[in-house]
């Protein structure tokens, strides 16, 4: 069986959704998107660990075309990031043309007749004038090697495949490493955890973030002052929260911190 589209893009990111709904309001209609996993989102849908959120502020981490006065904190987290993809991809008319659990599974380009040949993982063969790859770069964790872990008797996962079903309440956990997930989980399981040790290899450099709930006077503002959530509208939002604007400041004038000294200056506060 082979199937025709014009494009075929891969993921159901952020990328494989953005170039959906551009190529939807450029008036192109043949296209379809195959996603490996059970749900859109990409990164948002495999990362739900506690406390999972963006890095950089919220109204700044939306599409140009599809900003959202909504957001309910500074800097939004996980399950509501995934919500605005998924009413993104609604609102633009792209949910329909999302094929999940599809991975890609080879694609040759055919040169004489202009077109890539694709196979997904059940066999299907796509033939397309164009393929996209929204693949993304995060989603597939990366595991230490260390010696002897197969016989270690607790629970044990990644970050990216948090178990919930795992209670911390006063147990004895240990955290691998502290890049920009660790920064966030740690200091939501620190009050649970008996014991918490965090390894680390390189301390990083971490700034404060000034994160917050964004009271519904603001988000009116946002909803009804035109471009108030747009690129230049950053600067308004800086304006309205002075918070961020020493942010910024501060970004420039040593106020960053080696994470083994700030991190747990954020873990105390958060604890
Ligand atoms: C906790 C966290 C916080 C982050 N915060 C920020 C931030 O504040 N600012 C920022 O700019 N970035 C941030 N990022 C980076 C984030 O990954 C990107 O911003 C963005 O979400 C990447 O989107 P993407 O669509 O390119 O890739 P992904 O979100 O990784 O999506 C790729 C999709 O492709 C699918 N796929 C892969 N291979 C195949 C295949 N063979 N067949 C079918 N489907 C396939 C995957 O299943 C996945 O759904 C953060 C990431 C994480 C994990």
């Amino acid at each position: 069986m082979c199937e025709t589209v014009d494009i075929l893009i891969v993921g159901a990111g952020f990328s494989g959704l953005c170039m959906a709904i551009q190529l939807r309001q450029a008036g192109m209609d043949s296209f379809l998107i195959i996603e490996k996993a059970e749900e859109i989102g990409g990164t948002w849908w495999y990362n739900r660990y506690p406390g999972c959120a963006c890095d950089i502020p919220s109204h700044l981490y939306s599409f140009s075309f599809d900003r959202n006065p909504e957001w309910t904190r500074r800097y939004a987290e996980q399950p509501e990031i995934l919500d605005y993809l998924r009413a993104a991809a609604q609102r633009h008319g792209v949910a329909l043309r999302i094929r999940l659990k599809t991975p890609l599974r080879e694609a040759a380009w055919d040169e004489q007749q202009g077109v890539w040949h694709a196979i997904t993982g059940d066999g299907v063969r796509i033939a397309a004038r164009v393929l996209v790859s929204g693949m993304g770069a995060l989603h597939v964790p990366r595991y230490p090697e260390l010696n002897g872990l197969e016989r270690f008797r607790g629970p044990a996962f990644h970050s990216a495949n948090w178990d919930s079903r795992v209670n911390l309440e006063g147990r004895n956990v240990a955290v691998i490493g502290t890049g920009a997930s660790a920064v966030q989980f740690v200091p939501r399981i620190a009050p649970q955890a008996g014991r918490l040790y965090v390894f680390q290899r390189t301390p990083a450099w971490i700034l404060p973030r000034p994160d917050g709930p964004i009271p519904e006077r603001w988000r009116r503002v946002f909803r009804d002052v035109p471009g108030a959530t747009s690129r230049s509208g950053g600067d308004a939002f800086s304006a309205m929260f002075p918070a961020q604007r020493g942010w910024s400041g501060r970004c420039f004038s040593g106020g960053s911190k080696r994470m083994s000294s700030g991190f747990w200056e954020i873990a105390r506060c958060a604890g």
